[in-house]
């Protein structure tokens, strides 16, 4: 494994930066207060190319490698982690399609996320059923004529209001059925110029096909205030063959899969946060003086600044390991992705809490950005699964 990046993998880091600095840092703070759902940025991030990194080039993607990707999202959540959840949101509900999806298959639910700044929900949780989700209910059942009809409820949905496809997780037959299918559900098509602004509605979204999906009110949420979330309700949706990805019994391998490739796209939103909140204590502690001195020149918080960079550091490393092993297919790169996650969420908490602590009474103020990270990092440690479960993961592993 090389820790060196090629000249491509420096330029996208580089490129994201520029973005960044320009498109989100500027406004992230005065975004999150309206909780509005920067689609704009969105639609920049997708002109500058890099959104949808997970679709392969045959049908026109731009086949980036894995180590790029976590770069990208790395980058993109040093300027908001709410941003980089929504663009990453895209990949989790697409990797599968690329990953096992007819070729067929790839152009009718893929190719419209090339061509247009589009979004895509991952639709597995539901209210019963968050980190235990075999015991989902949401369920395919076919009806007289022999058609497939979907019908369930699946909540925390990344990008549920503005989403113009959901890539959905559900039972086979009964909702007691060991069975899991993945199918995918395209709707109306939402692009930024005609998405509601701020859309702080619920929609109902009849299909062509026959049946219809409701989205809720997005969540008002503690943090990750730009990303949008919301629940989904799938109403007698019918489903055709040609929306059933791989074989109907087979969704809990292809979810192992996808969460294999996404946990360490989590990781990269980690780090990514982890890094800002170093980076905005270090200048807060180089400024402020106290006892005559500056704070980061006191040396119980110099090591408590050392103490940030090294989880940033160690979970810099284990995200560059599980990248490398997902790519390379390795048999424990699951574990890997796993360790990625829990040190990235660790560190994003870590650096975030002792940030605040450095700065004082005023890190408690929400016009200082160390407030908004807090609140930010929280989630990193229980989407794509709670710590716990990671841990059960590695421990199923050792054992
Ligand atoms: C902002 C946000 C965005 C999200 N986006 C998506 C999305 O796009 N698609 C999607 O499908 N889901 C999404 N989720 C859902 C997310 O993945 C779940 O919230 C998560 O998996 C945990 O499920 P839960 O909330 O039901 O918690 P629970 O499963 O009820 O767990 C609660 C707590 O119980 C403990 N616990 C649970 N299991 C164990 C165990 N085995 N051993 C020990 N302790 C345990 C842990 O401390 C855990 O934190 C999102 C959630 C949020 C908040």
């Amino acid at each position: 494994m090389d820790l060196n990046l090629n000249e491509e993998q420096k330029q996208y880091v580089e490129t994201v930066r520029r973005f960044v600095g320009r498109e989100i840092m500027p406004r992230a703070m005065n975004l999150e207060k309206g909780h509005a759902f920067p689609f704009d940025i969105i639609r920049k991030a997708w002109d500058l190319g890099i959104l949808n990194l997970s679709i392969p080039e045959a049908v026109k993607g731009y086949g980036i490698d894995l180590i790029s990707t976590a770069l990208i999202i790395r980058e993109l959540s040093y300027g908001d982690s709410g941003i980089a959840t929504s663009a990453m949101c895209n990949d989790l509900a697409n990797a599968v399609i690329a990953m096992h999806g007819t070729e067929a298959q790839q152009h009718a639910f893929l190719a419209p996320f090339v061509e247009r700044p589009l979004l895509a929900s991952f639709c597995l949780t539901e209210p019963g059923a968050g980190s235990d989700n075999s015991a989902m209910t949401s369920v395919i059942r076919k009806g007289k004529d022999g058609r497939y009809l979907l019908n369930g409820s699946k909540c925390f949905i990344t990008n549920a209001s503005f989403a113009s496809q959901f890539t959905v997780f559900c039972k086979v037959g009964k909702s007691s059925s060991p069975f899991i299918a993945c199918v995918v559900v395209p709707a109306i098509a939402v692009e930024p110029d005609t998405a509601e602004a701020g859309s702080h509605a619920c929609r109902e979204i009849p299909l062509p096909c026959g049946g219809r999906i409701v989205t809720g009110k997005p969540e008002d949420k503690l943090g990750q205030r730009l990303s949008n979330t919301a629940t989904v309700t799938f109403e007698d949706v019918e489903i055709s063959d040609a929306q059933i990805i791989g074989d109907r019994r087979l969704g809990f391998q292809y979810l192992t899969d996808v969460l294999d490739y996404a946990r360490p796209m989590v990781a990269a939103i980690g780090v990514g946060l982890a890094r800002r909140a170093l980076d905005v204590t270090l200048a807060y502690t180089q400024e402020r003086r106290q006892f005559g001195q500056r704070i980061c020149d006191m040396p119980v918080a110099r090591e408590t600044l050392v103490a940030m960079w090294k989880r940033v550091e160690m979970a810099e490393m284990a995200l560059m390991k599980a990248a490398f092993m997902v790519q390379e297919g390795a048999p424990d790169r699951g574990v890997y992705a796993s360790l990625a996650k829990n040190l990235a969420a660790e560190a994003a908490v870590f650096c975030s809490t002792e940030g605040l602590h450095l700065h004082g009474g005023y890190g408690f103020m929400s016009e200082y950005e160390i407030s908004k990270l807090i609140r930010d990092a929280q989630i990193i440690d229980i989407y794509e699964g709670v710590r716990e479960v990671q841990n059960m993961i590695i421990g199923r592993e050792l054992i």
